[in-house]
């Protein structure tokens, strides 16, 4: 995926400063934070967006969500939201899928 920012980031091409840093999924702060903790939990394998998962990816999945849960540890089980935008037209402008890790400060009620 060579136009893919996220995979050049998890390749080196592009140099960031990371958060976490595991066999399969890579954390960084977000470059235009939305909330005082915004973090970006990207896979290292390139998926556009979660209607790309298969079968073979639902461990990644788990792994993606427990990474959110170790983030919350790391600020003392800080209270946060996920968000995931999976397509352009609900906002997704990366297309190598990424989980919004939002926390720090009251976030408006979606429902
Ligand atoms: P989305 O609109 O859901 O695709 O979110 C993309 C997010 O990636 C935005 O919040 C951007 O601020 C963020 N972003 C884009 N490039 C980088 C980068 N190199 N490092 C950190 N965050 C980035
Ligand atoms: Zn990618």
């Amino acid at each position: 995926m060579e136009e893919c920012i996220f995979c050049k980031v998890v390749s080196g091409d592009i140099s960031s400063k990371s958060v976490m840093d595991t066999d399969n999924v890579l954390v960084l702060k977000d470059i235009a934070p939305k909330a005082p903790i915004h973090y970006l939990i990207i896979p290292k394998k390139h998926l556009q967006d979660l209607r790309s998962f298969e079968d073979i990816d639902s461990n990644l999945a788990g792994e993606l969500l427990l990474t959110a849960q170790k983030l919350s540890e790391l600020n003392d089980g800080i209270p946060f939201r996920i968000l995931i935008n999976n397509g352009h037209e609900v906002g997704q402008r990366v297309n190598h899928v990424h989980l919004h890790f939002l926390a720090g400060k009251e976030l408006p009620e979606l429902f």
